[in-house]
């Protein structure tokens, strides 16, 4: 595809802190940027030229998008497949497309997919009643993971059972709704790869990430992670395979198991610029929000070499508060995503400490 020129129009569904710095690095690239997002003032939305505020399923609000759009991308992944539909009858190129939403919007989907194409997960079963649920567990063992099959993020939507006695309470803890459970992962560690394809079929990779999750919340990133040769080149391939299995345009963010001896299993795909690539801002000359426009603007995409070690720690809740003390620190690049109520928990920004690679 010839390439969308600067002053082009780019479409973000989702006003969140993703769309926003995906708009922020659109606009550096000399793209013009309208977000679509329910609420008003969107974080996104008071970073870009426009927000149309409307429902992410308001056929009327898509078909506009759709055509005053050149490109339209999103920053989450539950997107109505009707949406997506529209957006492209509007005329502009979606990415990433149909079919990378629909493997990420479903868990039983996704695993069946991911281990298609040799990127091995835990062993799982689909469950839609108690009934699958009992034999389920029987087959997995203790302890397993019941998570629902749609909308769980960040941990929710998600019990560990321990013995066959908590089976009726686990699933009616998820809601009595389709469900997968998943056996235990023993894993030593959690790394996470942030990879990109463009519309040429060219696929970029940034060194791996190792992450701490605290209450099933990312709360920091180390990157480049600390890892052996053969760990990486097999992250690497499993990236890539994912990547051209979905005929994917776009970043892509892969969370993975660390098993030892460079075993992995992948944990989750995630369509999109990534919490765990946020270290790339201060750490790489092309950060991920940059490659993720660059791709779907069918640009060359950027290189994902580390010119730095960074430590990213989400500022989650009245954390942001910290941004006082931070600002005055040399070593710490603060993102702030400009949300005025500090909910506990909430996203409230990000910092960024930096050293130079090859110093501990
Ligand atoms: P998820 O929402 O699937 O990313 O899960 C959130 C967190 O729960 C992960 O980052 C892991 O720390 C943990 N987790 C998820 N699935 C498993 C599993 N099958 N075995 C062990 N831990 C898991």
């Amino acid at each position: 595809m010839t390439p969308l020129p600067p002053g082009s129009t780019i479409g973000i569904l989702g006003g969140g802190q993703l769309g926003r710095m995906l708009s922020q690095a659109a606009s550096r690239l000399g793209f013009n940027v309208v977000i679509l997002d329910p609420e008003e003032n969107s974080p996104a939305g008071r970073v870009s030229q426009g927000q149309v505020v409307a429902a992410y399923d308001d056929l009327t609000a898509l078909t506009v998008l759709g055509r005053v759009a050149q490109a339209v991308t999103f920053e989450f992944e539950n997107v109505p497949a009707a949406s997506v539909a529209t957006l492209a009858e509007g005329g502009a190129l979606v990415a990433p497309g149909p079919k990378a939403l629909a493997v990420a919007q479903d868990r039983v989907e996704e695993k069946t997919f991911l281990n298609g194409v040799g990127a091995t997960t835990v062993d799982f079963a689909a469950i839609d009643s108690l009934d699958d649920l009992v034999a389920g567990l029987e087959r997995l063992g203790t302890p397993a993971l019941l998570k629902t099959r749609r909308e769980g993020y960040d941990g929710k939507g998600q019990v560990w059972i321990r013995s066959a006695k908590m089976v009726a309470d686990a699933w009616h803890a998820v809601g009595e709704r389709p469900a997968i459970l998943e056996a235990r992962a023993d894993f030593t560690r959690e790394l996470s790869v942030i990879a990109a394809r463009g519309r040429d079929g060219a696929v970029t990779v940034y060194p791996l990430g190792e992450n701490v999750h605290q209450g099933g919340v990312l709360k920091t990133t180390r990157a480049p992670a600390a890892i052996d040769a053969r760990t990486e080149k097999r992250a690497r391939a499993i990236a890539t395979s994912i990547l051209e299995g979905l005929d994917y345009v776009g970043v892509l963010g892969v969370e993975l198991f660390d098993l030892g001896e460079s075993r992995l299993l992948v944990n989750e795909i995630a369509p999109r610029v990534h919490n765990t690539g946020h270290w790339t801002q201060d750490g790489c000359a092309c950060d991920q929000f940059e490659q993720h426009i660059r791709a779907i603007a069918g640009w060359p995409l950027g290189p994902t070499a580390a010119h730095a070690r960074v430590e990213m720690t989400n500022l989650l809740g009245d954390e942001v508060e910290q941004w006082k003390a931070l600002s005055g620190k040399p070593d710490a690049r603060l993102h702030l995503y400009g949300k005025a109520e500090a909910r506990p928990g909430r996203k409230m920004g990000h910092v960024n400490r930096v050293k130079p690679l090859g110093r501990p």
